[in-house]
């Protein structure tokens, strides 16, 4: 018999993107997470299922082997640190930059200029490694509004079109890195399960090339 495979995979934007990836590794789910409760989704493959859970639990489902492969934004790998993790396939999905962003006229308070973001870990080691004095502060949304209601002079997030900073008086000012979703694998997954999840791996290289 087969070994078990479990995919971790967030709703939105990775699962659909991702989706066609699957397919060219054979891999079908029954259900559509946008219409289905469950959490658990079997495909068409008896040995694969899915765990659907929010993009930022991602790294830890797979870091501890509840799940053998997942995708995850390199926003939130950078962010979890990738322990216990092999990052074998940037998937070329989801693509969009870290960004510093924030007014470009705005003169920040001079002692610790206060930075808000999701992302605790990426922000405090950008502005460390540049021996900058900064004060970064935890918000779980809507990064723009901060720098509009005076609670920080910049925001650390992730942008695509920037649409949404120019609609709110706002630019991107200092590119952290470029961010696309990447395959992740279990450490131990990837050698108990090797060959499978070679296989699966490789079917959905090819249809990245392509
Ligand atoms: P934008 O196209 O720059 O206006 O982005 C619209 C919103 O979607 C912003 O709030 C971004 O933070 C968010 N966003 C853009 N691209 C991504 C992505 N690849 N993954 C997650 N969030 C994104």
């Amino acid at each position: 018999m087969n070994a078990q495979i479990t995919i971790a995979l967030s709703k939105g934007r990775i699962f659909q993107e991702t989706l066609p990836l699957l397919a060219a590794a054979g891999i079908v789910p029954a259900d559509d997470p946008e219409t289905s409760r469950k959490l658990i989704l079997d495909t068409n493959q008896s040995d694969v299922k899915l765990v659907i859970i929010r993009a930022t639990d991602t790294p830890t489902y797979v870091q501890y082997g509840a799940a053998d492969l997942g995708v995850a934004g390199k926003d939130v790998l950078l962010e979890h640190g990738g322990e216990g993790l092999y990052e074998p396939l940037d998937l070329c999905i989801a693509r969009c930059r870290l960004m510093v962003a924030g007014d470009p006229d705005h003169r920040p308070r001079l002692s610790r200029p206060r930075i808000a973001t999701k992302y605790m870990n990426t922000t405090r080691r950008w502005f460390a490694d540049q021996g900058r004095q900064v004060e970064v502060i935890k918000l779980y949304g809507s990064m723009e509004l901060a720098p509009l209601v005076g609670l920080a002079d910049y925001i650390v997030d992730v942008v695509d079109t920037g649409n949404t900073l120019k609609a709110n008086g706002l630019a991107p000012l200092e590119h952290i890195a470029d961010i696309s979703s990447r395959l992740i694998v279990n450490k131990a997954a990837m050698k108990m399960k090797h060959a499978r999840i070679k296989t699966i791996i490789a079917r959905m290289a090819a249809a990245v090339g392509a």
